[in-house]
């Protein structure tokens, strides 16, 4: 496939499948099994409410930490993630060798604990990471070699939306911002990228129950531990 292609291809699938509901026959029991353990409702920028001050971003350059290294800096990549990465030619950074965490750091966090028993942890692929946890598309000179053609969890960070109460937080592992009008659109694109990344696990999770050989087609599905 040429530049684009894979990615083309799933928006393609995805736009295919979702012109008819998804609750159509043969799907109907597929779909309410879907709807017991999973929200399938796609949210828009409008449906979610805005907690971060306007403006806020983060600042890196002063930043004292590197949220591109260490084992619960791990990124979990969508299909979508994955469909681009290999439209650039970047294949050798899917890995499925994720970082494990002793029962007592699961412990202390509960929001990392919740993640490593989801099935997305299980079964989607992460960028991998060196011997050292750093994020192997860390370049040397602290930038990233994907930018800006990044994982989507990556766009949106720090911003990160509570599914549950569908409201945007800045994350409290960023511990350097600024607050800057002038960087509002900044602040919006993550605030873009946010949601985008919530639909991206729904329409994830659907295309693997509906459609896992069109997926195989693309040569997606040897990337993802299914079926689990
Ligand atoms: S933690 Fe925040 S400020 Fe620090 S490198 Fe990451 S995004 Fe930038
Ligand atoms: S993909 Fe880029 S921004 Fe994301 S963790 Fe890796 S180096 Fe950092």
């Amino acid at each position: 496939m040429t530049d684009g292609e894979v990615s083309a291809a799933l928006n393609e699938l995805w736009a295919d499948l979702s012109r008819r509901p998804l609750w159509r026959r043969p799907y109907t029991w597929l779909y309410i099994k879907l709807m017991t353990k999973y929200r399938l409702k796609l949210l828009s920028p409008k449906d979610v409410k805005i907690l971060v001050p306007r403006g806020k971003v983060n600042y890196c350059h002063e930043c004292c930490d590197n949220c591109c290294l260490g084992k619960h800096s791990a990124v979990l990549l969508h299909l979508q993630d994955i469909a681009m990465l290999l439209d650039k030619g970047h294949e050798s950074y899917i890995s499925q060798e994720k970082p494990t965490f002793a029962k007592e750091v699961l412990n202390e966090r509960p929001a990392l604990e919740r993640n490593q028993r989801s099935v997305y942890w299980r079964v989607f692929p992460i960028i991998k990471q060196n011997k050292f946890h750093a994020c192997s598309a860390l370049g040397v000179d602290g930038l990233c070699k994907l930018y800006p053609n990044w994982p989507l969890s990556c766009a949106r960070f720090p911003y990160s939306l509570h599914a549950d109460d569908k409201r945007i937080f800045f994350s409290p592992r960023c511990p350097s911002y600024l607050l800057d009008e002038v960087r509002g659109a900044r602040a919006a694109v993550m605030i873009k990228a946010a949601v985008e990344a919530y639909n991206a696990q729904i329409k994830d999770i659907i295309l693997l129950h509906y459609v896992p050989e069109k997926l195989s087609e693309l040569g997606l599905m040897k990337y993802l531990k299914w079926p689990l």
